[in-house]
């Protein structure tokens, strides 16, 4: 990571689209969580995901191959239904336990702006991570939550969320989802 970080703490920073080749790195581990570059890194990840409406975002994604993420699913403009939570750092997490059953559900990416897809995804997932304190925790997260942290998990390891899209019906532009989002509103 560059000594001299030339994004601020206050502007969002910019987010990489599909086609980067970061984007398709794997991410080291982070070392020194307490660290004062890590410890930007993970504000500009918060400030990044609040900016652009979005429920969850992976470091990669703003240029930095390590493995940071965070979840912050809350109802907003992309994501109308999503639960609310308090947004939640990641640092080096880990997938402990999956459940066999998977559900489809979709999916859109702040890097692969105008695409929507539905993929399959683990109903439950249990994660190891450390706070962006260094404390270690395990956690259990459930449908839309454990969608976020296996999308953001991917990007830990340089795949996006079209990789998993297994039909053309399961690809949209972001127009012809909402359009139907819009349609099932109130049903
Ligand atoms: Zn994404």
């Amino acid at each position: 990571m560059p000594a001299n970080d030339p994004h601020d703490s206050t502007s969002p920073s910019p987010l990489l689209t599909l086609g980067h080749p970061l984007l398709r790195q794997v991410a080291q581990p982070v070392d020194a969580v307490e660290d004062p570059s890590v410890q930007r890194l993970i504000d500009r990840l918060l400030l990044a995901v609040q900016a652009a409406n979005g429920v969850g975002i992976a470091a990669p994604q703003i240029g930095q191959p390590v493995q940071v993420v965070v979840i912050a699913s809350r109802p907003n403009l992309r994501y109308p239904r999503a639960p609310l939570m308090p947004p939640t750092v990641l640092v080096n997490p880990r997938l402990v336990a999956a459940s066999e059953d998977t559900e489809l559900g979709w999916e859109g990416c702040l890097s692969v702006p105008g695409w929507r897809g539905r993929v399959p995804r683990h109903r439950t997932v249990e994660v190891d991570y450390l706070d962006r304190h260094g404390r270690p925790h395990r956690q259990v997260w459930e449908g839309f939550v454990a969608r976020i942290f296996q999308h953001e998990a991917d990007h830990l390891v340089g795949k996006l969320f079209l990789d998993h899209v297994r039909s053309e019906t399961d690809r949209l532009s972001e127009t012809a989802y909402q359009a139907m989002e819009i349609s099932s509103l109130g049903k």
